[in-house]
């Protein structure tokens, strides 16, 4: 056992029930690849393993380095000491991988912004992050949840709750609420169909003043109102994705 480092999010699973949970959840085939984010001592590790054709772990802590390189289940893999967020996914030459991690809470939103930088490089991802943030990236439109986040992420993703976790399965027991996420890529969608700044600039300057009807918030937006079929008496909350992108391609 080390003493968890708070400054690397550190909260170890320990709980046998829910780390099989997981593995039943992600239903990994022996023909899949899977990177792990913060494999920490190697408890998911150590079963992600036994059910993948090859296991990938990266790691910021040089301490938890030593202790994976020497797991009897793990030595010999690749396990790298590295700051995922540091890491160009094709350098690491792994065939389409799942990615896992049981990542720390403060850095989700970069490792979510990581994964959409390196799309083409994933098949589909799962990470465990705090209750709040799982509610918000999985808003349903209409409802207080339904935010930037909920919009920019679902551009790329289909997030969905996988399920809750309590605090009481981690040492050290962090102070919130859990959930277990999937993220699968939005069906249909390219890339090059979007102007991706474009977008992030209409969704956040209706988000900015969520209350407000979009044809003030984006007033100072020149947008072409012959080809752009958007109601902009309606409010940020409910527009659905499509409906985000029709309007950052009518900016002229
Ligand atoms: N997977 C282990 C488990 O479930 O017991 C550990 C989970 S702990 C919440 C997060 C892990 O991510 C720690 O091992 C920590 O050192 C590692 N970590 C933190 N920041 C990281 C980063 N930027 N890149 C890679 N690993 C990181």
């Amino acid at each position: 056992m080390v003493f968890a480092k708070k400054k690397w999010g550190q909260n170890f699973l320990v709980d046998n029930n829910l780390l099989d949970k997981i593995i039943k959840t992600i239903n990994i085939t022996d023909n899949e690849n899977v990177l792990e984010i913060g494999p920490g001592q190697g408890a998911l590790s150590e079963k992600l393993v036994d059910v993948a054709k090859s296991l990938s772990m990266v790691e910021i802590d040089p301490d938890l380095i030593k202790i994976l390189e020497v797991h009897e289940k793990l030595s010999g893999l690749k396990i790298i000491n590295q700051d995922i967020l540091k890491v160009d996914l094709n350098s690491l030459k792994i065939n389409s991988p799942v990615v896992v991690g049981n990542i720390p809470y403060n850095i989700t939103s970069p490792i979510i912004f990581w994964l959409i930088d390196h799309i083409d490089s994933w098949d589909r991802a799962y990470l465990m992050v705090q209750k709040e943030v799982a509610q918000r990236l999985t808003g349903k439109i209409g409802t207080k949840d339904y935010s930037r986040v909920t919009v920019m992420t679902g551009l790329f993703f289909d997030i969905k709750i996988c399920f809750s976790i309590s605090p009481n399965v981690f040492i050290p027991r962090p102070k919130v609420q859990s959930a277990f996420i999937s993220i699968e890529k939005r069906s249909g969608f390219n890339k090059n169909d979007v102007d991706i700044k474009k977008f992030s600039q209409v969704v956040r300057m209706a988000f900015n003043q969520r209350r407000k009807m979009l044809r003030n918030s984006l007033s100072t937006l020149d947008i072409d109102l012959d080809t752009c079929k958007i109601d902009f008496k309606r409010r940020p909350e409910q527009l659905t994705v499509d409906e985000f992108i029709d309007i950052s391609n009518n900016i002229i």
